[in-house]
């Protein structure tokens, strides 16, 4: 994501202040965005073909803290700088553009006769209720005395077009018994957050985004592992695959690892309590987690046949290695300025 923003296109939104995307602009660029996110290393990119998404762009859009990935909406972002530049030529800010003269004098004299001037007072008047503000009155929006950033302006809209959509699944997983929250600013996402492992966290997250690499492609009948029929396998491979739960032992592994009060069941319900604590039981909750997974996903999609292991031993080494890491940096001196 840093490498698509910050060396692809920065370069693009420069043009952007000004320049009025097309839709098949529009289409295009994010036609490619999907390709460099989502496909396979081995996949060229060809503008005939369409390319698959792991998450739509109504989820990816949001903060990675509400279960996006903060992909810029390129419509919206090429609105919201065009609002910005508009903003601030009504507050009278300096704004670098050979435009600025000639608009203030069209606006001063209610004579519109630029196509990008008239478009970005659409786009600015449109913005306005947003803010609870009247859309006609020429008066600039502030945030303390200051006309909007343009991140809080681009945030708005992406709050105000792209309402938080649950999957299927999640919308399932939002239900009694787990009533997993996905919708609150104190959503699971906001606590996986701060899970300190960092793998860990990476496939936790995954989980409960739905995104999964490859779960999406996956179309089988029965369990590869256990054989059982009609499963999500979301949360089949996790928590109720009878194959994965034979091969690990909670009480065996918190004993060793003396962490207490653990649940000693495992479940959705169960483990995601410890997410909410945000203590060690959910780095190792983490940790349970991505054991799981590198196993089933070497079973499922592994071209050499090498089966990665998973068992009390595979997480108790993991959470050793953590645990050390976490010590090692906490005492660390912090470097004298
Ligand atoms: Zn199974």
């Amino acid at each position: 994501m840093s490498i698509l923003k910050s060396y692809t296109l920065s370069k693009l939104s420069y043009h952007m202040y000004l320049d009025k995307f097309t839709e098949s602009d529009i289409k295009s660029l994010n036609k490619i965005i999907t390709w460099f996110l989502w496909s396979s290393n081995l996949r060229p990119f060809e503008d005939a073909k369409s390319f698959k998404n792991t998450m739509t762009l109504s989820r990816a859009v949001h903060h990675w803290k509400n279960g996006g990935i903060s992909l810029w909406d390129m419509k919206l972002r090429n609105d919201a700088q065009h609002i910005w530049i508009l903003n601030r030529v009504i507050a009278n800010q300096d704004v670098y553009s050979p435009y600025y003269q000639s608009w203030r004098n069209q606006i001063r004299h209610n004579k519109i006769t630029s196509p990008t001037l008239k478009h970005s007072i659409l786009l600015w008047q449109q913005f306005r209720p947003i803010m609870k503000l009247p859309p006609h009155q020429m008066k600039p929006i502030l945030s303390n005395d200051e006309p909007l950033p343009l991140k809080l302006i681009y945030h708005n809209l992406i709050n105000h077009h792209h309402k938080p959509v649950l999957t299927s699944g999640q919308f399932q997983l939002s239900l009694p018994p787990t009533k997993i929250d996905f919708t609150s600013t104190r959503n699971i996402f906001y606590y996986i957050n701060s899970i300190k492992h960092h793998r860990g966290r990476n496939t936790v997250f995954r989980f409960f985004s739905r995104s999964l690499p490859g779960m999406a492609y996956i179309k089988q009948d029965s369990c590869k592992l256990c054989s059982a029929n009609d499963f999500d396998p979301h949360t089949h491979y996790f928590f109720n695959c009878r194959v994965i739960l034979n091969k690990f032992n909670l009480k065996h592994i918190t004993q060793h690892l003396q962490i207490a009060n653990y649940e000693d069941e495992w479940s959705l319900e169960k483990s995601t309590t410890h997410f909410y604590l945000c203590d060690e039981s959910s780095d190792l909750t983490a940790i349970i987690y991505h054991n799981i997974w590198k196993h089933v996903s070497s079973i499922l999609f592994s071209q050499d046949d090498k089966i990665l292991d998973f068992s009390n031993q595979s997480i108790i080494s993991d959470f050793d290695i953590h645990r050390n890491i976490l010590k090692l940096i906490n005492n660390t001196p912090t470097p004298a300025n």
